[in-house]
């Protein structure tokens, strides 16, 4: 029923939805039941008698249809109420390839989502738990997860790799230090671009695997920063051997904070004074209260071993300026000199480990590279592990960590 008023064209209700949902010839919708007791709406779309479509496979335009298959789509709500379409898919009878399923322009083929409800859903879930999603649009989590992952992989197959050349290898635990994953990362785009499954050096060969899979030469990568970790360090010998690492220095810094809590922790049980000092060895003594400044002052005049391990600590963090190689070099082994006479066990255990990976702890001067963008990336991975929360399916954990940190493009 079309009727003029002032100007205004009032429209059916079916010419209505047909114009909402976007539809175009030979689509439109021929009948509507809404339920307000079932809370949904249920729009019946069909082409027009005598339509002919385009084959899927080679385009050949005006194929005959052959039969029809009933479909249904949950689309987006109207309302508070769900709304989902139904249409009789036509297949076609192509002279070339035989007969083929048309593809519908409001949903992919083989998805029971139309494209808007699929959008939304990767909508929410940049910005919530993948078990919020399912509450808040009422569908089971496992189809949301089927849809991020079938969008997740498309976008993963368009990025454009051709300018990544360092690369970022991570680790990080899922359970408190009990399983390890490893993640991969371009370092100059700042963005996850594998997850590994392990910590072992198999998943420097699966990361190798995956760039070739998406048209990617592993022999690109000029520079690798890495922990001091042999299993990565085997898998960079045999699948990125061209490529020179260098040792991440946080990492190092870390690890020498590690052997300096052990000193104090051990000196205390015979030194009070000790008690109750963790951070103010640990901290960048430029973050320190001046109280806290005093208070570390007089502990250092105290012959303490662990203000010993401090000044060794504090020896090496002058390294870390240093701009030229061979200066660097002879500072470092200076330095490795004074730490491996210290007659402290842990900080004599990372001097060793620092001379075994030399060159790579070496190669900082020049690179300047570190894993501080990984960092960042990781508070990401973990802001993604709570999106994954009670779904602990790697791939599932993949999907969710390259939605977060992958940088993708969804179109
Ligand atoms: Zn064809």
């Amino acid at each position: 029923m079309k009727s003029k008023l002032k100007g205004i064209v009032w429209m059916d209700e079916l010419t209505l939805f047909t114009m909402a949902l976007g539809l175009s010839k030979p689509w439109h919708v021929v009948d509507i039941r809404f339920s307000k007791e079932e809370g949904r709406l249920d729009l019946e779309i069909d082409f027009s008698k005598g339509a002919k479509f385009p084959c899927p496979l080679c385009a050949e335009e005006e194929s005959e249809v052959h039969d029809t298959k009933d479909r249904t789509w949950r689309h987006l709500n109207f309302f508070q109420y769900e709304t989902y379409l139904h249409a009789r898919v036509p297949r076609v009878r192509c002279g070339r390839c035989g007969i083929r399923q048309v593809e519908v322009p409001w949903a992919r083929p083989g998805s029971g989502f139309t494209l808007l409800f699929e959008m939304l859903v990767l909508q929410l879930s940049r910005e919530m738990s993948v078990a919020g999603v399912a509450e808040v649009v009422g569908e089971q989590a496992n189809r949301i997860w089927r849809i991020l992952g079938h969008y997740v992989d498309r976008a993963r197959r368009q990025v454009d790799l051709s300018g990544f050349h360092i690369l970022g290898i991570d680790e990080f635990s899922l359970r408190k230090g009990h399983v390890y994953m490893t993640s991969f990362s371009d370092l100059e785009a700042s963005r996850v671009i594998y997850l590994g499954e392990s910590r072992r050096k198999e998943v420097v060969e699966e990361f190798v695997e995956d760039l070739r899979g998406r048209g990617t030469d592993p022999g690109q990568i000029d520079l690798v920063c890495c922990d001091m970790w042999d299993p990565y360090l085997h898998g960079l010998r045999n699948y990125l051997s061209q490529a020179r690492v260098v040792f991440d220095h946080f990492h190092i810094v870390h690890q020498l904070n590690k052997a300096i809590e052990k000193v104090r922790w051990l000196e205390q049980k015979e030194n009070k004074a000790l008690k109750k000092t963790k951070y103010l060895w640990l901290r960048n003594p430029r973050n320190l209260t001046s109280e806290q400044e005093e208070q570390l002052e007089e502990l250092k005049r105290l012959d303490l071993k662990t203000a010993r391990a401090y000044h060794i600590k504090l020896a090496l963090a002058r390294f870390w300026e240093l701009r030229d190689p061979i200066h660097a070099a002879c500072y470092l082994k200076r330095w490795y000199f004074w730490a491996t006479h210290s007659r402290l066990k842990p900080i004599v255990e990372v001097a060793k480990a620092i001379k075994r990976y030399w060159n790579g702890v070496v190669s900082y001067t020049t690179s300047r590279i570190t894993n501080g963008v990984v960092e960042g990336l990781n508070s990401k991975i973990k802001t993604a592990m709570k999106r994954a929360y009670g779904f602990k399916h790697v791939a599932y954990l993949r999907t969710i960590v390259y939605l977060v940190a992958g940088k993708l493009c969804f179109n």
